[in-house]
């Protein structure tokens, strides 16, 4: 497809779901809280009867407490962990819910040359435990981490739904695409119960339905870097859609004056050192997140390539590093409609 054939679908997409909606007089703006997956998770949604948002919410919150007991890589009893139990042996039969994040991921990690790699858990793990220390690991440690980790060491086979860990010892971690999926599911709950003016937020990613009544769009307000919470800079309206941001911002561990970041650079074995903030607009959660993950690890060029080549998606990263900190934006993010924050603003 060509540039301006994708600007001119992405456009057309993005303003789905804004026009024709007739709404009842009566409906109300409900908003519920939870903490699942080690984050705050915010339902917003529109409509006219108490009960059925209440039920609604409640069987979206389900959904990802579920999804969480599945995903999670601090509960030795959830589905992934099990699966790390069996690293070494045969082929494992996986839920479906399992599977398909893990098709995501692995096909993310083939696209990114393993920047992305849901197998980093081991990294991860030395990272926490600089984070409890303040000291970072010896280059033995991640030796001896690095020669667990490589999505080459992962094997799908969807016909069969099973998977392979070949190595002993490898343990999986879906924190950067988790949250965006679990967005997705409880989107599509609220949606079977005839909710779609609704917006499902998991710290950072943030997933969309239809728009409030009588908006164009949810109004997503994007903040400067170096002051996460300070005003936003840009407001961006979005419906039936995903933004995701990743950084250093509030996850990181300082030793010896530098900066280690959450995100691990799976060559090193070490939290990524440049400040980033990366945010990631995509039609879905699943995307947008692990997107948002991938484009930290990768950084500017490379990453924005990644993005130019994912239909639908579109960047805006403040970097950091070495030099002087620069601003970019994929050529699809000046498509997206910008506005004058009036109302509600939803920060990611
Ligand atoms: P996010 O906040 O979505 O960017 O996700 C960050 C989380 O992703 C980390 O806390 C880790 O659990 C996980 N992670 C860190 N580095 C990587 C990587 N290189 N590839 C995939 N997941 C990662
Ligand atoms: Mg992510």
């Amino acid at each position: 497809m060509t540039s301006v054939a994708l600007r001119a679908l992405c456009a057309a997409w993005w303003v789905a779901g804004t026009a024709g909606f007739d709404d009842a007089p009566d409906v109300r703006r409900f908003e519920f809280r939870e903490t699942h997956m080690g984050s705050e998770f915010k339902i917003l949604l529109y409509c006219a009867d108490d009960r059925a948002a209440k039920e609604a919410s409640r069987a979206a919150f389900d959904r990802i407490a579920a999804l969480d007991k599945c995903y999670s890589d601090y509960d030795p009893e959830s589905e992934l962990m099990r699966l790390c139990d069996r690293a070494g042996g045969p082929p494992v039969e996986v839920s479906e819910d399992l599977f398909r994040i893990l098709e995501r991921a692995q096909s993310l990690a083939v696209r990114t040359d393993g920047a992305f790699d849901a197998t980093i858990q081991p990294v991860v793990k030395l990272w926490r435990r600089a984070r409890r220390n303040g000291e970072l690991p010896t280059a033995e440690q991640r030796r001896e981490a690095l020669a667990l980790v490589g999505f080459d060491k992962m094997e799908l086979d969807p016909e069969a739904r099973t998977v392979r860990l070949s190595v002993t010892g490898m343990r999986l971690d879906l924190g950067g695409i988790a949250k965006g999926a679990a967005g997705d599911a409880a989107l599509s709950v609220l949606r079977e119960r005839g909710i779609t003016r609704a917006l499902v937020a998991g710290a950072g990613d943030i997933v969309m339905g239809d728009p409030p009544p009588g908006e164009s769009g949810w109004t997503i307000g994007i903040a400067p870097l170096e002051k996460p919470n300070a005003t936003p800079e840009q407001f961006l309206s979005l419906s039936n859609a995903a933004v995701s941001t990743s950084g250093d911002a509030e996850r990181f561990v300082e030793i010896d004056g530098v900066r280690y970041s959450h995100i691990v650079n799976p060559r090193t074995g070490l939290g990524l050192t440049g400040r980033s903030s990366v945010t990631v607009v995509a039609p879905d959660g699943t995307t947008a997140d692990s997107l948002a993950t991938a484009l930290s690890v990768l950084g500017p060029e490379k990453g924005l390539e990644l993005i130019e080549s994912t239909e639908g998606a579109a960047s805006f990263l403040v970097w950091s590093d070495d030099g002087p900190r620069r601003t970019l934006k994929s050529t699809v993010w000046s498509d997206l409609p910008q506005v004058q924050p009036g109302g509600e603003v939803i920060r990611p």
